[in-house]
């Protein structure tokens, strides 16, 4: 370890992410990579124990991160924004940005009310959305996806509720990051999420379809692996409240859009999109990003005679030229449009080339089409 950490010292900023992979491969648990090894690591770049100060004040971790997405691989960049502190440090980084550049928020949120509830939308970082669901007659409150503290912190202050609850769908930093100064701030409140995705300060680990009680609010956790290995998504129930239910669908489902099969297979993505698929027509879909315009328009460069798809996109032009939240569709409505939910159609299958292959069992096939779905965008996005 001393003479890894003497190498790294004589070694330029790419060399010393090779090696800190290279060590961390080793380990038997990613956990056990310490923040002083890190620290050891990239001493005089960011040192662990005043991350805070130097993300604040360096334009060092610009650099480095510059060089690791001019030298790495896709995985291997995946890796350290998932596994390593430097994931954090990034993260610290943007939301410092997207405070600067957005001081109210990338949206206008459109928060909505039924009879004893309230969901507000909370737009944080430079396109991701938390929520804060109120139980209006107790006051009690549940945050989804609470990325930054401040900008939560800040609604429970103006609504005057009481948190209790943090409901994560999956540990990628853009999701979890404030859960820690969330926690500390507000002693007793639980944080849920899967076991298998450590989530930062989970304290109430879930499995499949178990229930979330915040005052009168209900939320029935689903398992969706595919875009983390322990993803999850939260299903609010809608009757004691005469609503429909609401979906906080995290990076599983976008409007017109899903997640990147990051830790799974589209076989795995697919049955985590049929969970979806198969809830209730009216269930509101509140998604982790406002990805709205650019996935409308992917959808419509597949598929180009839907005319409901057409229809959607010129409303999110609208929507987006004025700053406006798109959220929330519906599941009925998605089923309309996005192409991750319409593996089934041949309308998409006539669009990519793909056909059925004689034997072919037709989940597999539908998984094929998911597979060549998720390559365009990915192809789509990188342009
Ligand atoms: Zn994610």
């Amino acid at each position: 370890m001393e003479e890894f950490c003497v190498a790294c010292r004589s070694l330029g900023l790419t060399e010393r992410i090779a090696l800190f992979l290279r060590h961390r491969e080793k380990e038997s648990s990613l956990q056990s990579v310490s923040s002083s090894v890190f620290g050891q690591c990239f001493g005089d770049v960011n040192d662990w124990a005043n991350a805070k100060r130097y993300v604040l004040n360096s334009s060092e971790l610009d650099g480095l991160v510059i060089e690791v997405f001019r030298n790495f691989t896709r995985s291997q960049r995946y890796s350290l924004y998932a596994r390593t502190k430097l994931g954090y440090l990034f993260y610290k980084r943007q939301m410092k940005k997207a405070r600067e550049r957005y001081p109210h928020g990338h949206s206008i949120p459109q928060p909505v009310m039924f009879n004893g509830v309230k969901i507000l939308p909370i737009p944080v970082l430079s396109n991701n959305y938390s929520y804060l669901v109120i139980d209006t007659h107790s006051s009690a409150a549940a945050a989804i996806d609470p990325s930054d503290p401040l900008a939560v912190q800040a609604a429970i202050e103006q609504e005057g509720v009481t948190l209790e609850a943090i409901l994560c769908t999956h540990k990628h930093w853009d999701h979890s990051g404030g859960n820690m100064a969330l926690r500390r701030r507000y002693g007793s409140c639980r944080v849920y999420g899967s076991a298998c995705d450590a989530i930062p300060e989970l304290t109430n680990p879930l499995s499949d379809k178990e229930t979330v009680t915040v005052g009168q609010l209900r939320f029935k956790a689903l398992f969706t692996p595919g875009h983390t290995v322990g993803h999850m998504v939260y299903l609010l129930d809608g009757k004691p409240f005469e609503g429909p239910a609401c979906l906080f669908s995290g990076d599983l489902l976008f409007l017109s859009g899903c997640g990147r099969i990051f830790e799974g297979t589209p076989e795995t993505m697919l049955a985590s999109l049929d969970t979806a698929a198969d809830l209730a027509e009216d269930t509101l879909l509140w998604p982790g990003h406002e990805y709205a315009l650019d996935c409308l328009t992917f959808a419509s460069l597949l598929e180009l005679e839907n005319p409901v798809l057409e229809q959607k996109l010129q409303w999110a032009n609208q929507q987006r030229l004025e700053k406006r939240s798109t959220c929330p569709s519906t599941i009925g409505e998605e089923k309309e449009y996005n192409p991750f939910l319409r593996t089934h159609c041949w309308e998409l299958h006539r669009a990519l080339g793909l056909q059925r292959l004689r034997g072919e069992d037709w989940d597999s096939f539908r998984a094929r089409v998911l597979k060549e779905v998720r390559h365009r965008k990915d192809l789509y996005k990188a342009n």
